[in-house]
């Protein structure tokens, strides 16, 4: 009876500590110096050990102790009564010299005699486990075992309550993460690898990481570095060499729609005993190889899960993969579409198609074909008094306008930054410097208007015609075009605002 009253207060006692332990603020590890001090005070023993089990790396590793042993790491498969722990069985063992074969020779020469151990189970398996040994044999009674099993649920459930918070934590993480990678979606690859790399300094605390962008363009190392934090130069040049073709290639496979594998491996510092665990993970979408990212700690915190921060790792990886893989996606409409997304005008290369087009049909029937290329007189001045979006906008008021100006067999089309150029069938060069003249003049008259701001534009055209019974030379596209950007250049050097036509 006075026993079961002294355990009640024992375990009252247990429970205030215990909640001053997971007051916020506090850690992991002050809960658990908590559990193991009260272990340690209410059941005599002489060890008290309490160890989180990671079931990433399956490895033991002690969190908080009382015993003049310092504990050291311990695998699944090598921790003594393991197999128990993990299958959730309680252990008691009242005389270990019976054990001895199955003890490490070290941890017998301690001259551990009795155990209970305790595995902390979460709702998703084992978390750790706490054990208590004596000296003596036969030490442990009924109660010293129940009370440890009230400690080991009191420490279980906070452990599971911290990984929670903390796997909480990854997901709001994430998600941030997520919303700005998208938001950067129209960045170069580049600058989101970058991103990455910034994330897992800031975010996963890492000491060191490298990330590299693939060109594949380049003969030989195809590793282009994006950024390096916490690695030497020389470390740099040699992770690129590490990185070969074969190993590329494999990652490249290996990616099964996100970022799925974390590769660890471990690098010599070169003229010194350093060694680094680093550890590598592909940014790779549908077979294709973005990066690498390469880091490493110089000491993961004891209490850290493997397990979930892994889990966070691979669901960043997989978040920029799939955003990168999107991007390439929209890379590809770009260059297979027709049109230009600023102006709605058609881009160059239906410009090209159809100058070609225009120029087999002239070559064969007979009649004219006119160009007109068209550049903004001293664009360059708006981007800057104004800046660049003010720049676009007026260039997409250019396009609208071009849109309305010209018939419907002509095709406007944006031939690259501020200049147009205008396919003109079946129009001779009277017409055409007619039609020229017209458009320039509408464009000079017009006021553009960004936001508040009222703007004055004017251009200039050179433009060229070929009629097929005229023609000295044979045409090409790129002589037509030659011939219409001379005329360009004439109509600058005129002054601007001016349409100049050449020969072909
Ligand atoms: P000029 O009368 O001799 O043609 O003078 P300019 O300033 O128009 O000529 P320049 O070729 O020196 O500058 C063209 C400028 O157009 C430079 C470039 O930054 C800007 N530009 C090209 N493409 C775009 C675009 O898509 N948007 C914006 N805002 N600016 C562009
Ligand atoms: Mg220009
Ligand atoms: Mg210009």
């Amino acid at each position: 009876m006075e026993q079961k009253k002294e355990i009640t207060d024992n375990f009252k006692n247990m429970v205030k500590n215990i909640n001053a332990a997971l007051a916020p603020g506090k850690t992991i590890g002050d809960l658990a110096e908590a559990i193991v001090q009260g272990v340690y005070d209410n059941i005599n023993c002489q060890h008290v050990f309490l160890s989180r089990y990671d079931s990433a790396s399956s490895m033991f590793k002690a969190i908080a102790w009382r015993s003049p042993v310092n504990p050291s790491d311990v695998a699944l498969e090598q921790k003594f009564m393991g197999s128990s722990y993990s299958s959730n069985q309680p252990v008691v063992v009242n005389d270990l010299s019976l054990y001895n074969y199955r003890l490490r020779p070290a941890v017998a020469r301690l001259g551990f005699m009795s155990l209970v151990g305790m595995p902390l189970m979460a709702k998703h398996g084992l978390v750790g486990v706490l054990e208590a040994f004596s000296d003596k044999v036969n030490h442990f009674s009924d109660f010293d075992v129940d009370l440890l099993a009230l400690y080991a649920n009191q420490a279980a459930a906070a452990i599971e309550k911290a990984d929670l918070a903390k796997e909480c934590s990854y997901w709001a993480a994430e998600k941030e993460f997520l919303i700005e990678a998208i938001n950067m979606e129209q960045a170069s690859i580049g600058t989101l690898l970058y991103k990455v790399g910034d994330t897992f300094s800031t975010l996963l605390g890492v000491d060191g990481v490298a990330v590299f962008g693939l060109d594949s363009e380049v003969e030989g190392s195809p590793l282009q570095e994006v950024m390096a934090k916490g690695f030497s130069m020389a470390d740099v040049g040699r992770l690129k060499s590490l990185y070969n073709k074969e190993c590329l290639t494999r990652f490249g496979q290996m990616d099964g729609g996100s970022g799925e594998c974390i590769l660890k491996q471990s690098l010599k510092t070169i003229g010194s005993s350093d060694t680094k665990l680093l550890y590598t993970v592909p940014v790779a979408y549908k077979q294709t190889l973005y990066g690498i990212i390469v880091f490493y700690w110089r000491q993961l915190g004891k209490e850290t899960n493997m397990g979930s921060l892994e889990g966070f790792i691979k669901r960043i990886v997989g978040d920029i993969s799939s955003v990168l893989g999107r991007k390439h996606l929209y890379n590809n409409i770009q260059r297979i579409s027709f049109s230009d997304i600023v102006t709605g005008l058609a881009n160059r290369r239906l410009f090209d198609y159809v100058l070609a087009r225009e120029i087999k049909k002239v070559k064969r029937a007979s009649g004219s074909l006119s160009l007109l290329m068209i550049d903004i007189d001293f664009f360059k001045n708006i981007n800057d008094t104004y800046g660049h979006l003010v720049g676009d906008s007026v260039l997409e008021q250019i396009g609208l306008m071009m849109r309305e100006s010209f018939r419907s067999i002509d095709l406007p089309a944006r031939y690259g930054g501020e200049e147009f150029a205008v396919v003109l069938p079946d129009t001779d060069r009277d017409n055409a410097i007619a039609v020229a003249d017209r458009f320039r003049d509408k464009v000079a008259r017009h006021s553009f208007q960004v936001g508040s701001q009222i703007i004055n534009v004017t251009i200039s055209v050179g433009g060229t015609t070929y009629n097929k019974d005229e023609a000295t030379a044979p045409i090409t596209v790129n002589s037509l075009i030659r011939a219409a950007d001379r005329a360009l250049y004439q109509a600058k050097q005129l002054g601007r605002n001016i349409t100049m036509f050449g020969g072909s």
